[in-house]
């Protein structure tokens, strides 16, 4: 893996934790894919990031991770553009927020399709760049306390996520002999848009950060040092492991 000047690639990034994420990036002086479903957001998410970042190179792609073509076509032109690929982050996901009792069987389909499915179809492709450039790499996948502990609206995608989890080891099993680690990153309540809604009523807000140690609710740039220090050459040692980003709150609920 270079260790300047790597090339990373994160799913989910026009917005929310994967832009996060990205700006932690930015700080190394990487270059950046933002693989995002809207092309436009990930134009502009990759042009706000050159601008305000001063990031090198920064693209933005257009891709569904739930689609296997979708996932082959942006691996083909990340490499088209850069040459290679070293690191990955699986950020993209989604969380419907539906009580299990009442959720539609193509609901359920959707949450696995995108969070684990997309995970496989990204980190195999990507792997299979990595592999033949001969010289490592770093998979991260963003994964969520939800692994552990869930509710009756979080079923489909608790199970995502824990089935993320065991994705991420078997990967870490599979591609160690090729120097290339994987490990996952599961955050506790961070602020995106995906939660906003907790944050806008009061009670809600109040009960969790109430529960969550540290005092306060995460930002996506928590998760994003997470990410940079599992991809970094000092993590060379570390794969197959969960690192928690979550203010302590899952020690907090155990
Ligand atoms: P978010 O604000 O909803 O942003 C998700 C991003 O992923 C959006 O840009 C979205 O694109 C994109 N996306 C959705 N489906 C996609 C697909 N099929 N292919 C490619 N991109 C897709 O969510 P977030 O809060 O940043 O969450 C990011 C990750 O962190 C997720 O995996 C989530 O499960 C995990 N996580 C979040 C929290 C939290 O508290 N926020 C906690 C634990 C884990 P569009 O804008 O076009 O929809």
């Amino acid at each position: 893996m270079q260790s300047t000047a790597r090339v990373v690639v994160i799913t989910g990034a026009a917005r929310g934790i994967g832009y996060g994420i990205a700006e932690c990036f930015a700080t190394k002086g990487d270059r950046l894919v933002i693989a995002d479903l809207n092309l436009a957001a990930a134009q502009a998410a990759a042009a706000k990031l050159k601008e305000e970042k001063g990031v090198g190179d920064a693209l933005g792609l257009a891709c569904d991770v739930a689609d296997r073509t979708s996932v082959q076509a942006m691996v083909e032109a990340v490499v088209a553009h850069f040459g290679r690929i070293d690191v990955l982050v699986n950020n993209a996901g989604i969380c419907p927020f539906v009580d299990v009792m009442k959720m539609a069987p193509e609901m359920w389909e959707k949450t696995l399709a995108v969070n684990l499915t997309g995970a496989f179809h990204c980190t195999q492709l990507v792997a299979e760049k990595m592999i033949a450039q001969g010289d490592g790499g770093r998979v991260v996948f963003i994964t969520s306390l939800a692994e552990n502990v869930t509710g009756p609206a979080q079923v489909d995608y608790g199970a995502s996520k824990a089935g993320m989890r065991m994705t991420m080891v078997g990967f870490a099993t599979a591609l160690g002999k090729h120097g290339i680690t994987c490990n996952a990153v599961a955050p506790g309540m961070i602020l995106t848009d995906m939660t906003r809604f907790h944050w806008e009523q009061p009670g809600p807000a109040e009960h969790i950060k109430a529960r969550v140690p540290v005092g306060r609710i995460g930002t996506p740039t928590d998760i994003g040092h997470a990410a940079v220090f599992l991809a970094s050459p000092e993590a060379s040692y570390i794969s197959g492991v969960t690192l928690r980003v979550d203010g302590g709150h899952q020690a907090c609920c155990a």
